[in-house]
């Protein structure tokens, strides 16, 4: 099997038993391995079905300038898949994201644009996305995806992430959670799985210090890539059934634990996912199948309190 490039090789990831982390009592959790995919996280899948939707409309093209505000794996996603296609690409980023996301879109060929952080992820994520337009604004060569209002976003989750889930997955899945970042994959997913199995429990999961869908205030967190301190535009608020909220004590040992019971290199978020799964799996009880999402590698926090011992 020879792949033409790199993105048709992305995609069918893993689904994986947790056997350390599952408990006799609860629910088995099986998770989508998205670390190992191309790119390292579930942000290419997005980045390539945004990129190809506004080819196929007409809205880039020879020349066009990708511009993009993220908090990090969209950005890495979206400057590996202008290097494949050819665009040139400019991401602007809070300076609270690792390191080594700066460095990752650097390497493939993009600018990084820095943002301050001043306590206030919400406001910062804002400024991104302020600068962004302006950027647009001044030149008519740039096209901003808009990650949050995308609805590309949400189908790379729906025709893909979603299917292969069906397809690895037999029998009912009676739990799915999430951490809403973009939202794109909870809302993806969760309208696939809630039209198969109308009685599924959907959780959406948000870190304690931006728990906004809770009605919690908006502040710093070390689960990146989730908890941007907005409610973002592609969110199907009907789709979850509750909100459940991890702090970074939890999603930080669950992420640990992960890698040291279960061989599983994954960032903070995953934690975060697999925190959630255990409350969910325990809710539902023995002989039910909780399924969740791994949306990144471990790599990519060597800087991180992660990997503080
Ligand atoms: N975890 C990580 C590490 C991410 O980069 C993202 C994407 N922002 C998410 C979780 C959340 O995914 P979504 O944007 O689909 O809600």
């Amino acid at each position: 099997m020879i792949y033409d490039n790199v993105l048709d090789a992305m995609g069918r990831t893993p689904m994986i038993r947790l056997n350390h982390l599952s408990e006799p009592n609860a629910a088995q959790i099986l998770v989508k391995y998205e670390g190992i995919n191309i790119g390292g996280s579930i942000k290419t899948r997005t980045a390539f079905q945004m990129l190809a939707a506004a080819e196929k409309r007409g809205d880039i093209g020879p020349g066009t300038i990708i511009v993009e505000p993220t908090s990090g794996n969209q950005g890495i996603g979206l400057a590996l898949v202008c290097a494949v296609k050819g665009y040139a690409a400019k991401i602007i980023m809070p300076d609270s994201v690792s390191v080594e996301r700066r460095k990752l879109v650097r390497h493939y060929g993009a600018e990084v644009i820095i943002v301050h952080d001043e306590g206030d992820i919400g406001k910062c994520i804002a400024e991104c996305i302020a600068t962004a337009e302006r950027m647009a604004e001044e030149d008519s060569r740039v096209y901003i995806p808009q990650q949050f209002e995308n609805v590309d976003n949400l189908l790379a989750h729906k025709y893909h992430t979603a299917l292969e889930i069906l397809e690895d997955v037999e029998g009912p899945i009676h739990g799915f959670c999430a951490g809403i970042g973009t939202g794109g994959t909870i809302s993806g997913v969760g309208q696939v799985l809630k039209a198969l199995y109308p009685d599924v429990s959907i959780w959406a999961v948000e870190p304690e210090n931006a728990a906004i869908l809770s009605g919690g205030g908006i502040g710093t967190h070390l689960q990146m890539g989730i908890g941007d301190g907005l409610i973002p535009d592609i969110l199907d608020q009907d789709i979850y059934d509750d909100v459940c909220v991890i702090s970074d004590e939890e999603a930080l040992e669950t992420a640990r634990q992960l890698a040291r019971e279960e061989g599983l290199m994954v960032g903070v978020s995953s934690g975060t996912n697999v925190a959630a799964a255990r409350r969910l799996a325990r809710k539902l009880g023995a002989g039910k199948t909780v399924v969740t999402i791994l949306p990144d590698t471990g790599e990519r926090y060597f800087s991180t309190e992660l990997f503080d011992e």
